[in-house]
C-alpha cells in the first residue's frame, strides 16, 4: 500500500470525562459529579499520552466532557502534562472546550499560558428557558461574559449553539442567532438536537414528555442559520460549521480530510495507521485498565483503502466548496468516480450534488438538507 494512504497523523484529541451534570440530551462518554476520580484520571491519561512518544501535532483538541471542569491546580497540571507530552509545530492550533459557567479569569489566564489558542464554548443557546429545557446549568448573561472573557485574553472564540430544542420556535432561534452574531466570535457550530437512544431525552420522548421539532421546522432554523450567520459575515464552511474569515477549525478540516489523529482518554476514538480503534467508553473501566497496564483500547477495525477512500468521499461532500475526486484517488489509489458512480449519479439526477467538471462534486443548495443522505450512498 503506497504510503501516502496513511499519513502520519499530525493532530490529536484528548477526552475528558467529568462534567457536573448529565444533560439530558447528551450521549457522551461523560462521568457526572464524580470528581473523585479526576487524581486517577491524570494519571491515567498522562500514561496514555507518554505511549505516543512525543509527536508532533499541528491541532491538539481536548474536548469532553468539560475540560474546564478541574480545580485550577488540577487545571494547570493537566495542561503542563500536555505541554510536556507533545511537539508543538509553529501555529499549531490548540483548541479546549470549556463550559460558561466554569469560565473565570483565573483559568482563562492559565490556558493562555500554557498555549491554548482556540476555545470551544459549549453555549448552545441565549435564551433562559431552552437552557432550562436542554439542562444546562449556565444562565445568558454566564454564556456572554464567558464569550468576552474569553475574547479578551485568547482572542480565537467558537461556540456551539443548538437548535430545534422542545418549545423552541423560529423566532427564539433567530434571537439567539443575533445574539452571536453580536459578540466577538471567529466560529460557530449549530446542530439540531438529537435524541439518542439511552438518553433521559430519548425515553422522555417515548414518554411523551418532550417532542422533537417537525422535521420542517428545522430545515426552517437551519436555513434561518444560514442566512443570519453569512449576513453577520460567517462563512459557511462546513455542513455545521461557520467561521470568520482565516477561523476554520484546523482540527475538524483534518477529520474531514480523513489524515488521522491520535486520541487519548475514555471514549476516545483514533486513527492512525489505517486502523481505527476506540478507547472503552466507561471511565472506571478505562481507569482500570490504565492502571493495570492492559490496553485502553475496546474496538478495533482495519480500514481497507476502499473503504479509506469512501469515508475520505462521505465526510469530504459536507465541505460546501465539495471535494476534488482526482485528489481523492491519487492520494488513497480508489477511483470514487467509478466506484460510486451510480450513488453520484443519482444523487446528480435527484438534484443533491453539482457536478461542476469531471471530478469536482459538491452539495447543492438542496443537497446540504440530505448531506446524510448523499454521504450514506458514498459510503456504499
Ligand atoms: S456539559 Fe456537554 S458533555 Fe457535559 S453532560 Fe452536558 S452536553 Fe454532555
Amino acid at each position: 500500500m503506497a504510503q501516502e494512504v496513511w499519513p502520519l497523523p499530525r493532530a490529536a484529541y484528548v477526552h475528558v470525562p467529568f462534567c457536573r451534570h448529565r444533560c439530558g440530551y447528551c450521549n457522551f462518554s461523560v462521568v457526572a459529579d464524580r470528581d473523585d476520580l479526576i487524581e486517577r484520571y491524570l494519571c491515567a491519561v498522562d500514561l496514555e499520552l507518554e505511549s505516543l512518544h512525543r509527536p508532533v501535532v499541528d491541532t491538539l483538541f481536548v474536548g469532553g466532557g468539560t475540560p474546564t471542569h478541574f480545580d485550577a491546580g488540577q487545571l494547570r497540571r493537566f495542561l503542563c502534562m500536555l505541554q510536556q507530552r507533545f511537539r508543538f509545530s509553529n501555529d499549531c492550533e490548540w483548541s479546549m472546550e470549556a463550559n460558561p459557567e466554569d469560565v473565570t479569569r483565573e483559568k482563562v489566564a492559565l490556558l493562555h499560558e500554557h498555549g491554548v489558542n482556540r476555545v470551544s464554548l459549549g453555549v448552545q443557546s441565549f435564551n433562559v428557558d431552552k437552557l432550562q429545557v436542554l439542562e444546562r446549568t449556565h444562565s445568558p448573561d454566564n454564556a456572554i461574559n464567558a464569550v468576552q472573557m474569553v475574547a479578551d485574553v485568547i482572542g480565537n472564540v467558537s461556540i456551539d449553539l443548538i437548535f430545534a430544542a422542545p418549545g423552541e420556535t423560529l423566532s427564539d432561534w433567530r434571537t439567539d442567532l443575533a445574539v452571536a452574531s453580536e459578540l466577538p466570535l471567529k466560529h460557530i457550530s449549530t446542530y439540531a438536537l438529537t435524541f439518542e437512544k439511552g438518553t433521559s431525552f430519548w425515553s422522555r420522548r417515548a414518554r411523551g414528555d418532550l417532542s422533537s421539532a417537525s422535521e420542517s421546522c428545522e430545515v426552517e432554523m437551519y436555513q434561518a442559520a444560514r442566512q443570519g450567520l453569512s449576513d453577520a459575515g460567517f462563512q459557511h464552511y462546513e455542513i455545521s460549521s461557520f467561521a470568520r474569515e482565516g477561523s476554520r477549525c484546523q482540527h475538524n478540516l483534518n477529520y474531514w480530510k480523513g489524515l488521522g489523529w491520535h486520541a487519548v482518554g475514555p471514549g476516545a476514538a483514533r486513527f492512525v495507521d489505517g486502523k481505527r480503534e476506540v478507547n472503552h467508553r466507561s471511565t472506571t473501566t478505562y481507569l482500570r485498565r490504565m492502571e493495570s497496564a492492559e490496553s485502553p483500547t475496546a474496538e478495533r477495525e482495519t480500514i481497507t483503502r476502499e473503504q479509506y477512500a469512501r469515508e475520505r468521499a462521505a465526510f469530504g461532500v459536507r465541505m460546501v466548496k465539495g471535494i476534488d475526486l482526482d485528489v481523492l484517488k491519487s492520494e488513497t489509489g480508489v477511483s470514487i468516480a467509478d466506484i460510486c458512480r451510480a450513488a453520484i449519479t443519482q444523487s446528480v439526477d435527484e438534484g443533491l450534488v453539482l457536478q461542476q467538471s469531471p471530478s469536482w462534486i459538491k452539495l447543492t443548495e438542496r443537497g446540504i438538507l440530505f448531506a446524510d443522505t448523499v454521504a450514506a450512498r458514498l459510503l456504499g
